[in-house]
């Protein structure tokens, strides 16, 4: 950990808050710019983190990090493909990257969150980046209307305030600036939540198909599972279905997940015979985006820019995405002295785009739309639609995906109201997500 005495900022100087996967991207590659950064974490790492499953499109960013051989070198398990099984428990085809891309960025992997964190973390730190764990920001500082700085309280309980030119808020869902300029817009469709735990000697497929994430609908189609193998035989098991369904009215945590597996025979009969190694975990999934992507001298990434449902496990490729587009924009903009919203957010409105697409994706699935049914329909979108799971969601060479798509629509069926369409007065969530672990666990 760097030491806070001893530092003393220059003009030029980023702080970065959060050391996650978007706060590791974007102060590695700022420090590959040649730019100073200082990252608070307020945790210390290794620490318990939601989110396995990468998506073939992280690979360049990785790529652009240094850590490719990191992880190849890692006992991560290795993914080439995601399929999906129906209520009926009817399985698509599985939907191998590399059929439609033969290249290495086809194999992704199933990460162990706290050990990947840790890997970006320490690659951050291997750039130069000089990293605080246990440092909390209590407040970003303002002159005006421009970010100016933080305030940060360490473990010793003593307050600081760190100058910088451009403060980056990667504080993941907390969304710490987010939060303090109003700017947290909540999906009027993606209000869900999720249950989950941890499994020891599930079943896994063989081969190319032992890493395949499943994703299994419920035999009522209320909610569906993720199924996600891990290293060391272990399998992450978890249930995503609408927060009132899921939460209200119903009993404990591990009740109503052993509920939904009982509705859900493609889950129960791979942990059949399995242990469960862990408690239940359960956060609230409600959707959100903010209203600005960059303010002068502030830029928001990852999570705390925006989240999405994770159907298709599209959060650390976004994570690390905004991270490597703000980094650009925070480097070029303190090489010509503009730090202005324009400057650091240019790359919001690209970056926009591409999220709505898997957003689309996403909503279309709660509304009945089935991978195999396309695929029957259209084998010619087969390549398409894998470029959507895979992450390539930044070219509206996608888009040709959705009239057929909407050809497939039941009779009437209204079009999905965009992410800012306004959230109905009584569903507006009270507080941010917020994750419950089992008994006894530290985040
Ligand atoms: C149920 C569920 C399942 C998911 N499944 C997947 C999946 O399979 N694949 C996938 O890619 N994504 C998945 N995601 C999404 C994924 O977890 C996130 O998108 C991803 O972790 C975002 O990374 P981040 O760096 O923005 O935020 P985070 O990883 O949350 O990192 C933020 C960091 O900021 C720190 N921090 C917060 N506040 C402060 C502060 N005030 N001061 C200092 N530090 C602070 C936190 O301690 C944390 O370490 C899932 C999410 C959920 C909820």
């Amino acid at each position: 950990m760097g030491d806070l005495r001893s530092t003393e900022l220059q003009l030029g100087d980023v702080v970065v808050i959060g050391g996650g996967p978007a706060g590791s991207t974007v102060s590695t590659l700022l420090a590959k710019h040649g730019c100073r950064v200082q990252l608070f974490e307020r945790e210390r790492f290794p620490r318990f983190h939601i989110g396995e499953s990468l998506i073939p499109e992280t690979y360049w960013v990785l790529e652009r990090l240094d850590m490719l051989p990191k992880m190849q070198q890692s006992r991560f398990t290795k993914k080439y493909s995601v399929q999906f099984v129906n209520s009926a428990g009817r399985e698509s085809a599985p939907f191998y990257f590399w059929d439609n891309k033969p290249h290495d960025c086809s194999q992704t992997w199933q990460v162990v969150r706290s050990e990947f964190d840790q890997m970006m973390l320490d690659n951050a730190r291997e750039h130069g980046v000089d990293v605080h764990e246990g440092v909390r920001v209590h407040d970003v500082l303002f002159e005006g209307d421009r970010a100016a700085g933080v305030r940060v309280k360490g473990e010793d309980g003593a307050f600081r305030d760190v100058l910088a030119r451009v403060v980056v808020d990667a504080s993941g869902q907390n969304g710490l600036l987010m939060n303090r300029l109003r700017l947290r817009v909540w999906d009027p469709l993606l209000n869900k939540g999720a249950i989950w735990t941890y499994w020891e000697g599930a079943y896994r497929d063989s081969g190319r198909d032992e890493g395949a994430t499943l994703v299994i609908q419920n035999g009522n189609k209320k909610g569906w599972f993720w199924y996600i193998p891990l290293h060391s035989n272990i399998v992450s098991v978890g249930v995503v279905a609408p927060f009132d369904y899921l939460f209200k009215g119903r009993t404990s945590y591990a009740q109503t997940y052993e509920e939904e597996v009982e509705r859900c025979p493609g889950v129960k009969e791979r942990v059949a015979s399995a242990k469960r190694v862990t408690g239940h975990f359960a956060t609230k999934d409600y959707s959100y985006r903010s209203k600005q992507v960059a303010g002068n001298g502030w830029v928001l990434v990852g999570d705390a820019f925006g989240f999405l449902d994770p159907l298709y496990s599209s959060g650390v490729l976004l994570a690390l995405r905004s991270g490597e587009m703000a980094a650009d924009a925070i480097a070029e903009g303190l090489e010509s002295r503009d730090t202005s919203a324009a400057q650091l957010g240019k790359w919001g409105a690209a970056f926009n785009e591409g999220v709505d697409r898997m957003r689309r994706l996403v909503c279309e699935y709660y509304e009945g739309f089935s991978f195999g049914n396309m695929i029957r329909t259209y084998p010619e979108m087969r390549g398409t639609l894998t470029d959507l799971l895979i992450g390539d969601l930044f070219h509206d060479r996608v888009d040709k995906v959705w009239a057929p798509l909407e050809s497939l629509y039941t009779k009437g069926k209204p079009p999905i109201p965009k992410w800012d369409a306004g959230l109905p007065a009584e569903s507006v969530p009270e507080k941010a997500n917020e994750l419950v672990l089992p008994e006894g666990r530290r985040p």
